[in-house]
């Protein structure tokens, strides 16, 4: 009975995390985040890749244009 209390609380945990992505406007289970809240989700970014990136490894956020790496997340 333990078993079932745990997966319902997780399951509204992860449904709470998803962000509305800024580009489309659709909530998506994974976003690329900048500290500064912009959230693009991942098929925003393979569509804007070398829009957002010059070197496949840091991508320019078009909010604060602050630098965030692919690798972190
Ligand atoms: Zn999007
Ligand atoms: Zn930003």
């Amino acid at each position: 009975m333990n078993g079932k209390k745990i997966s319902s609380y997780k399951q509204k945990k992860l449904k709470a995390q998803e962000t509305p992505c800024h580009c489309c406007g659709i909530p998506a289970p994974f976003c690329w985040r900048c500290r500064c809240g912009f959230a693009m989700c991942q098929d925003c970014m393979d569509e804007n890749f070398w829009g957002v990136t010059c070197n496949g490894i840091t991508w320019d956020c078009p909010d604060c244009g602050a630098q965030n790496g692919f690798g972190n997340q």
